[in-house]
C-alpha cells in the first residue's frame, strides 16, 4: 500500500492545497493515502472504507481537481443511499472546494421539496450529490443534463443495494458518458458489490482499508443487563461517563421515544432521531447535537449512517445491533479521524471481559448540561441571510462577545444560531426588539422528544 505522508506530494492544486492545511488535514488518512493518488491518475477505484475514514475526502478532491469551473456543466455526480449521507457529504465537498471560486453543488434529494430543486438545477451546477431516485427523476425530467459528467462517485454502494437501489442506479448509470472515471465505496464486499463493480467500472483497483482499524482510537465495553434493568444500567453508563454528547442507539421507534422519556425525567438533555419524525425535526436534531445545545441524542439506524458529528466522545449500544456491521457503524461514530472515543453495549449475557452495572461508578451531581443553547430565527437563504449578519448583529447590538456564539446553521428557511449558555437573557433583551433582516429571533424549544 502507498506510504503516502503528506498531500504536497500529490497533483492537487494550489487551491485545493492551500484549504487543506486551513482545514487542519495535516495528513492523509489510510484510505486517502491509498486511494487519492489512483483517482488523481483517472483510474477507477473500489474502495473498502467505513464512514469516517476520510472517503468523502478521498473522492471529493479527486473530482474537484479534475473540475472546470468555467464550464457551468455537470462534471461530477455523487449518489448516496440516504438524504443525511448526501448532506454531509455536500457539506464537505463545499469545505473542500472552498478556495476555487465559483463552484456550484447542487443536492438533489428525495423527502424533500422539488421545486427548490428544479430551480437550483436549472442554474446549473458542476457538481451534483443525491440520492438515486430524485436523480433519475431529474434526469428524466430533462432537469439534469449529464453529458458532460466525468466523475461518478457511488457512495456506501452496499447500502445502496441493500435499500434496493440498483434499478435506479443502473438507469443513471445508462444516461452518463461511458468515458467517464467511476469510483465506488463500499463499507462491506458482498458478491452484489463485485458485480455492480463489474458492470459499471473499467480495470478498477482496489483499495482496501482494514476496516476493523479504525482512524481513531475507540475503547469499546459490554455491560450485563437483565431487560428490565436496561434503563437503569444506561443511567449509570451515563452518570459515569457524564459526557458533554453522545449518541444512544435503540432498536425501534418507541424505544427510542422510552429511552429518551426516561432520561429526560432524570434531568439528562436529550432528544430523539428516527424514521417517523418529520424531516425538519431530524435535521433540528442534528443541529442541536452538532452545535451542543443537547447532549444526548437517542437515535434508530435508520438515522445512523450519515451523521456528520465531529469529535463524538461516547456511543452506547441500547439494544443490540442485529448484524456486525451496523454494530461497526455505530460505534464508527465516535473516535473519528484521530480522536479518543468510547463505546458500550448492553448485553444479556455474563462472560469473561463483560462488565456488571455494579463495576460502573456513576459520578454524584447531577447530569450535565449542554454548553450551548439555541435560537432560531424565521429566515434563511432565500432571505439573504448570512452568518455575518448575525455575528454582527449580537456583537454590535446585543453586546455579545464573538466567543458567546457558537454554530450558525444557515438553511434555505429558517436558521439556528448556537449561543453560549449564560447569554440567552441579552439576546432575549435584544430580540425584543432587534431584528436581522427583519427577521425575529426566538429561544428554539425544547427537543422534541416524541
Ligand atoms: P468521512 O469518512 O469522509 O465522513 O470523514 C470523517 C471526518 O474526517 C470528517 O469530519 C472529515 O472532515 C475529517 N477528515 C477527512 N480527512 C481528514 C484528514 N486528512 N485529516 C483530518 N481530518 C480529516
Amino acid at each position: 500500500m502507498n506510504s503516502l505522508s503528506s498531500f504536497d506530494s500529490l497533483p492537487l492544486s494550489p487551491p485545493l492545497l492551500e484549504n487543506l492545511s486551513g482545514l487542519g488535514y495535516h495528513e492523509p488518512t489510510p484510505i486517502q493515502a491509498a486511494a487519492l493518488p489512483l483517482i488523481l491518475e483517472g483510474k477507477d477505484v473500489l474502495g473498502q472504507a467505513k464512514t469516517g475514514s476520510g472517503k468523502t475526502a478521498a473522492f471529493g478532491l479527486g473530482l474537484l481537481q479534475g473540475l472546470n469551473p468555467d464550464v457551468l456543466e455537470t462534471q461530477a455526480l455523487v449518489i448516496c443511499p440516504v438524504r443525511e449521507l448526501a448532506e454531509q457529504v455536500a457539506a464537505e465537498i463545499r469545505r473542500l472546494a472552498r478556495n476555487i471560486p465559483n463552484i456550484k453543488l447542487v443536492t438533489l434529494c428525495g423527502g424533500m421539496p422539488g421545486r427548490p430543486q428544479e430551480v437550483s438545477m436549472r442554474a446549473g451546477a458542476h457538481i451534483v450529490v443525491g440520492t438515486p431516485g430524485r436523480i433519475a427523476k431529474h434526469i428524466r425530467k430533462e432537469l439534469l443534463q449529464v453529458s458532460a459528467v466525468r466523475t461518478l462517485v457511488l457512495d456506501e454502494a452496499d447500502r445502496l443495494l441493500d435499500m434496493g437501489f440498483a434499478e435506479e442506479v443502473m438507469e443513471i448509470v445508462k444516461a452518463l458518458p461511458r468515458n467517464r472515471q467511476t469510483l465506488l465505496f463500499s463499507a462491506t464486499f458482498p458478491e452484489e458489490i463485485r458485480t455492480l463493480s463489474r458492470k459499471l467500472q473499467k480495470n478498477p483497483e482496489s483499495v482496501i482499508v482494514d476496516t476493523t482499524l479504525a482512524p481513531g482510537i475507540v475503547e469499546e465495553r459490554e455491560v450485563y443487563s437483565k431487560a428490565q434493568d436496561k434503563l437503569r444500567t444506561l443511567s449509570r453508563i451515563l452518570r459515569q461517563e457524564m459526557p458533554e454528547s453522545a449518541l444512544v442507539f435503540c432498536a425501534t421507534r418507541q424505544g427510542c421515544r422510552d429511552v429518551a422519556g426516561a432520561l429526560n425525567t432524570e434531568g439528562f438533555s436529550v432528544a430523539t432521531l428516527h424514521g417517523e419524525m418529520e424531516q425538519r425535526d431530524r435535521t433540528d436534531a442534528l443541529i442541536r447535537l452538532a452545535n451542543r445545545s443537547v447532549c444526548i441524542l437517542v437515535a434508530t439506524d435508520v438515522a445512523a449512517r450519515g451523521l456528520d458529528i465531529e469529535d463524538l466522545p461516547l456511543v452506547i449500544h441500547f439494544d443490540p445491533a442485529n448484524d456486525p456491521e451496523i454494530h461497526l457503524h455505530r460505534t464508527g461514530r465516535t473516535g473519528r479521524a484521530g480522536r479518543k472515543g468510547r463505546a458500550y453495549a448492553l448485553v444479556e449475557r455474563r462472560a469473561p471481559g463483560v462488565l456488571s452495572p455494579e463495576d460502573l461508578k456513576p459520578r454524584p451531581g447531577s447530569p450535565p448540561q449542554p454548553a450551548m443553547v439555541s435560537f432560531l430565527m424565521n429566515g434563511g437563504k432565500k432571505d439573504k441571510i448570512r452568518p455575518g449578519d448575525i455575528v454582527g448583529a449580537m456583537v454590535n447590538e446585543a453586546g455579545l462577545n464573538a466567543e458567546d456564539l457558537g454554530k450558525i446553521h444557515v438553511s434555505d428557511t429558517y436558521t439556528v444560531i448556537a449561543f453560549r449558555n449564560g447569554v440567552q437573557r441579552k439576546v432575549q433583551k435584544w430580540a425584543a426588539a432587534g431584528r436581522i433582516k427583519g427577521k425575529r429571533l426566538s429561544p428554539m424549544t425544547g427537543p422534541s422528544l416524541f
